[in-house]
């Protein structure tokens, strides 16, 4: 049969090439979103050959050279900028450790549950499982900061109270738990965090056999992750999305900016101390504060919180404190008596050892692409656009990551 004979068979020829590089339609389960956080995960551990499992993920996949953490690169203030898309200045989780002029007298910390818990903290954004939830698309977190209390009313429809010593391996058991459910009532989007590299990074440092111990546990943990995917015939249509909040710097008790050596200490409240510190003049000490921190130090910079550097997008919220001062890598702003670990994080988010790791893989990824590295606001749109949700404003940009996406 000629085509010159039979123009239609070219026709209907064309017509079926059109239909190929269409989105195929995917029969089976609906696509899952699996956000693993390893905290801690510095970007370049991934090249110490002790974590086979999300190394073959990201060979499979997508990595990036690094991605950038917002300032401050802290545990809480990251892990709601990865699911809101807002910079910590508009997040509202500023800090590890604020406060607010409208709550007088009280502080926000990460391990003082009474507070940390009133959804007045977190309400001034939303993150993607309240969005995901009002959609009618089923969340599920395995530990994630601000998902253990309702956001604007909303929680996502399983989750756990955070408990350090729920085990790596029982966070897994506890996702593929979920996952058995049928698949009417099986979360489409899941979170799952570890918290054991950062851990073994404050305390035996970044460069220490713990460290890679860690590493390779929690890596584990992964694979059974991937293999419990598998076995459940769910792993072929899961975007797997493993990032970091930070990286991890060496520090050590030599390396202290200490309070009680820039100015009398009963002048100053410091609300939050480390390689990041929040401090606010005492009443008719204004003059003095200023001028102490203000002047050049060795291994500190201070700035009124409107004088912050562009690039850190910080000093707008009324809970960043009057002072803002940032250590120079590797030390510390600290007082008498405080200990320091060996190593910690808090710094520069442009300094490479904070860092943080960014894998992807699954369907909706192309196969053995690196990318340059982006700043982690990106990965909300990311995400939004994986779930299947409109991204609400905010301050990130997918066109980073383009070159991640599968056509
Ligand atoms: P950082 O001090 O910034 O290194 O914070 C890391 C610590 O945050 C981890 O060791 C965890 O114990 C703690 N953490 C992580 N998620 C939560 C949570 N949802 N609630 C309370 N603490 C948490
Ligand atoms: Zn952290
Ligand atoms: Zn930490």
């Amino acid at each position: 049969m000629s085509i010159r004979r039979h123009p239609w068979v070219l026709l209907i020829v064309l017509a079926l090439a059109a239909c190929a590089t269409q989105a195929p339609l995917r029969p089976g389960p609906p696509p899952l979103t699996l956000l693993i956080s390893i905290d801690g995960f510095r970007s370049d551990y991934l090249q110490r050959g002790v974590t086979p499992n999300i190394s073959a993920l990201a060979a499979d996949g997508v990595r990036a050279v690094a991605m950038h953490p917002s300032f401050p690169s802290l545990t809480f203030p990251n892990h709601y900028t990865l699911v809101t898309g807002l910079r910590p200045d508009r997040s509202g989780i500023v800090d590890n450790t604020m406060e607010d002029p409208r709550k007088p007298g009280v502080s926000f910390s990460m391990g003082k549950v009474d507070v940390s818990h009133d959804p007045f903290w977190w309400d001034e954004a939303e993150p993607l499982w309240v969005t995901a939830e009002r959609a009618g698309i089923r969340t599920a977190t395995m530990f994630w900061p601000g998902s253990d209390l309702p956001i604007r009313g909303i929680q996502p429809r399983d989750w756990k109270m955070y408990d350090k010593k729920f085990s790596a391996d029982q966070r897994v058991d506890q996702v593929l738990a979920w996952l058995d459910r049928p698949a009417a009532e099986r979360p489409r989007f899941v979170t799952l965090y570890f918290d054991e590299v950062d851990t073994w990074g404050h305390s035996a440092g970044p460069d220490s056999a713990e460290v890679n111990a860690a590493l390779t546990r929690t890596d584990g943990s992964v694979g059974r992750l991937v293999a419990g995917l598998k076995a459940r015939g769910l792993f072929a249509t899961a975007n797997l999305v493993i990032v970091a909040d930070h990286g991890m710097a060496p520090t050590s008790g030599d390396q202290v900016a200490l309070l009680e050596d820039l100015l009398p200490t009963a002048d100053v409240h410091a609300v939050s101390l480390g390689p990041v510190a929040g401090f606010s003049a005492m009443p008719g000490h204004e003059g003095e504060v200023a001028k102490a921190l203000l002047a050049p130090h060795p291994h500190m910079t201070c700035w009124r919180k409107g004088d912050v550097p562009a690039r850190f997008h910080y000093g707008h919220n009324p809970r960043v404190p009057p002072f803002v001062c940032l250590a120079e890598t590797g030390w510390v702003i600290g007082a008498k008596g405080r200990g320091v670990n060996k190593g910690s994080h808090g710094f520069d988010p442009y300094d490479p050892l904070m860092d943080a790791l960014f894998v992807a893989h699954g369907p909706a990824f192309r196969r053995g692409v690196v990318l340059k590295a982006f700043d982690n606001v990106d990965v909300y749109p990311l995400l939004a656009r994986l779930i299947g949700v409109r991204a609400r404003p905010n301050d990130g940009n997918l066109a980073d990551l383009a070159a991640a996406l599968a056509p």
